[in-house]
């Protein structure tokens, strides 16, 4: 069965582009019928906090992207710490006991003398005896994860194809810290086995993460996940944006951005999709194939957000916005003024056009036919279709047409000059209030 993990690190709030990695990591399960896990990455005690973790929780729960299984790292330490004693048996992590100002040091020398700065291993020549002396010192070791050197790192990628590193250029990955904490490598890669992870889907700044965690799944005797390391996000202006990281769940909600149209949005920026006006989960998840995924970055376009926004209201169902919309606001009515939304606030301003009272501005050169209007909307059936009785009346006795026949009524029936459709509104504004916005802008 397929198992995919969106893993956060609760030390903020999600942002558009780990949103975006949630939502891959939830269609992929979707569409392989498997199971969509929410792991927190709340290693570090000191910069992770619960509110983000309600908060992450939450934020998933409005984008309609529930997981089928929470685990929390924090939870798991008993388990860490097994591995690392028999990682540590099996010679795969060993301690050192350079200091950060040591290690800067080493690699400024390397970097001096034009080489790349991978750790020179000196950890590893030390013999129990130095061990001992040190520890007698009362310096306390950090543990790195020693790199087979032996073949090259290689695996076909989901989204970036055949992967290769030569182990010899990486330095062997600090797992631990000296106080006992742990970096994120290596509870990530026991997790994923232990989860039963099939695929990573996760952003390509992983790249090489992936590739020392290649030989950490190796070491611990488990067939690794397939990867997926998809192209990063950048604003609308071309470029790796700041504002991106501060665009989140909040923001969408307060500029009236509908779930839908964030997943709709984000499931095929970077694809080779094109970005449609998709409400339903269904579609995206069937169309979801990392394959159409390109290699540049995916462009983020606030602009387009609300346009896919504006389309996907247009098909929303009364149920589905019922809660937000004006106390006594109907199916009826929501479906009339839909069309003409760009967010589901604004139907409150065409429940007014609708209840009234409006303000209309008079024309004195309309005057005359407003005055036949009143008295036409008086004498048509109101059972049936309204607006197409009243202008089909109103133009047989007056001989206008287009324009100069419509745009009078709309303007004395709404007080504007756009809307949505005078047949829709009309019935919905109903034979009173009609003649009496007539018959006002009638009398000026
Ligand atoms: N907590 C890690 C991050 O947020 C998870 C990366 C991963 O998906 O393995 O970068």
């Amino acid at each position: 069965m397929t198992v995919t993990r969106f893993a956060p690190s609760p030390t903020g709030r999600l942002h558009v582009g780990n949103i975006r990695t949630a939502l891959h990591n939830w269609l992929w399960a979707r569409k392989q019928d498997g199971r969509f896990l929410l792991r927190i990455d709340d290693t570090d005690a000191e910069r992770s906090e619960e509110r983000f973790v309600e908060a992450i929780r939450a934020d998933l729960a409005w984008l309609g992207l529930e997981p089928d299984g929470e685990v929390r790292q924090s939870q798991r330490f008993d388990l860490y710490e097994a591995r690392f004693t028999e990682l540590v048996a099996a010679g795969r992590l060993y301690p050192a006991y350079e200091s950060a100002q040591e290690l800067d040091l080493k690699r400024k020398i390397q970097l001096g003398r034009g080489l790349p700065p991978v750790y020179d291993r000196a950890a590893l020549a030390l013999n129990d005896a130095d061990r001992a002396k040190l520890e007698g010192e009362g310096v306390r070791p950090h543990w790195r994860f020693r790199l087979d050197h032996d073949a090259p790192i290689e695996w076909d990628d989901l989204i970036r194809g055949a992967q290769r590193f030569d182990p010899a250029t990486m330095s062997d990955p600090v797992v631990r810290r000296a106080d006992g904490s742990w970096l994120y490598m290596l509870p990530s890669a026991i997790d994923d086995i232990d989860m039963g992870v099939t695929h990573v889907v996760r952003g390509e700044d992983h790249v090489s993460n992936t590739a020392l965690q290649l030989q950490m799944f190796a070491a611990m005797g488990a067939p690794p996940p397939a990867f997926a390391h998809e192209a990063l996000l950048i604003g609308a202006e071309g470029k790796l944006s700041k504002r991106l990281g501060s665009l989140g769940v909040d923001h969408f909600r307060e500029a009236g951005i509908e779930p839908q149209a964030v997943r709709a949005l984000l499931a095929r920026i970077g694809t080779s999709d094109p970005v449609e006006p998709i409400a339903y989960a269904a579609p995206l998840v069937a169309g979801f194939d990392f394959a159409r995924f390109g290699r540049a970055p995916a462009r983020f376009d606030e602009g387009e957000l609300a346009q896919v926004n504006a389309r996907i209201l247009h098909q929303l169902a009364y149920e589905s916005v019922a809660d937000r919309l004006p106390k006594g606001m109907g199916a009826v009515e929501w479906e009339a003024v839909r069309p003409n939304l760009s967010t589901v606030a604004d139907a409150a301003e065409w429940w007014q056009v609708i209840e009234g009272p409006i303000a209309a501005t008079p024309a004195a050169e309309d005057a005359d036919y407003l005055r036949i209007a009143a008295r036409v909307a008086g004498e048509i059936d109101w059972a049936g279709d309204p607006w197409h009785a009243l202008t089909s009346a109103l133009k047989a006795e007056t001989g206008r047409k287009g324009r100069t026949l419509f745009l009078p009524l709309r303007r004395a029936l709404t007080g504007l000059d756009h809307g949505p459709d005078m047949a829709a509104l009309l019935p919905l504004i109903g034979r009173e209030r009609a003649s009496a916005r007539l018959g006002a802008m009638a009398r000026n």
